[in-house]
């Protein structure tokens, strides 16, 4: 079996793509596994899971809803107790078809997919603070990474990067830039705590989102990840990297 890669962990979006495969690939590598998702009993193949591995709990989290967040928060901080939570996912996200002009822009699309892109991960730290910084104080360097929250971001957010080659999701993209900000700040304000924040990028992906033309299998893009994200410098906290763990600049 690989180290142990932390010793509980939280991921939201865990019952498809790139969540799902996450949990397939972490379930053995940390002591407890909350896989979050927005309906629970609808999780088949999360809830199929629970049979092979005892420690993963499929908790509900829609991270549109604060209170649903702080619920969730509540059920895991019971779980973990004095341990805390050592590791925090924030996968969950959402899309739409192309919007490549800004006259196909839709006020309801944007506040769907930023409220999901945006709005989410922030809300879901606030609440999960108390308990990483928990489980900053017990940590021990048997655990493969540091206290740790990862943001699952993209390389469309780079506004430096953006050009017409690239793919234009007008809200998606923009919705995701934000993203960027928040990892550099909260890794300025907890780096005392000992907790490190990454964006990590995960290469263009087979999943509902990605596509089946996405050059990269879920495995292949969770594996590269897994892989980085273990082999983290401290250089790199608050920045956003890719699934190689190369920089990508804002
Ligand atoms: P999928 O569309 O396959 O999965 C999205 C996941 O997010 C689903 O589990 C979905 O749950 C969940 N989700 C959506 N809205 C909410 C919500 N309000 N609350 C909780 N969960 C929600 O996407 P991927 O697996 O491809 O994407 C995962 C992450 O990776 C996203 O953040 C995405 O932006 C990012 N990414 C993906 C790339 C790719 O090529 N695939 C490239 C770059 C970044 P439900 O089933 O309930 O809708």
């Amino acid at each position: 079996m690989s180290q142990k890669f932390a010793k509980n962990l939280l991921i939201t979006g865990a019952n498809r793509g790139i969540g799902l495969e996450f949990v397939k690939k972490l379930a053995s590598r940390v002591d407890i596994l909350f896989a979050g998702c927005r309906k629970p009993s609808e999780a088949k193949e999360l809830n199929a899971l629970k049979d092979a591995h005892n420690n993963l709990h499929v908790v509900e989290i829609d991270v549109t809803c604060e209170k649903n967040i702080q619920a969730c928060i509540e059920e895991v901080s019971k779980v973990c107790g004095e341990a805390g939570l050592s590791c925090l996912i924030n996968n969950a996200g959402a899309n739409k078809k192309p919007d490549n002009k800004v006259t196909e822009l839709s006020l309801d699309d944007l506040k769907r997919i930023f409220s999901v892109n945006t709005f989410g991960p922030p809300i879901v730290c606030k609440h999960s603070l108390s308990l990483l910084q928990q489980a900053a104080k017990t940590h021990s360097d048997q655990i493969i990474t540091k206290p740790l929250i990862v943001n699952i971001g993209t390389g469309l957010s780079s506004v430096s990067r953006m050009n017409r080659d690239m793919s234009c999701y007008y809200s998606y993209n923009m919705s995701k830039s934000p993203l960027n900000m928040f990892t550099k700040m909260l890794s300025l304000e907890i780096e005392e705590d000992g907790i490190d924040v990454i964006a990590i990028h995960p290469g263009w992906v087979q999943t509902d989102m990605g596509g089946s033309n996405a050059t990269l299998t879920v495995q292949q893009s969770i594996d590269m990840m897994l892989e980085t994200l273990s082999n983290l410098r401290q250089e790199q906290n608050g920045t956003l990297i890719n699934f190689k763990g190369e920089t990508i600049p804002y």
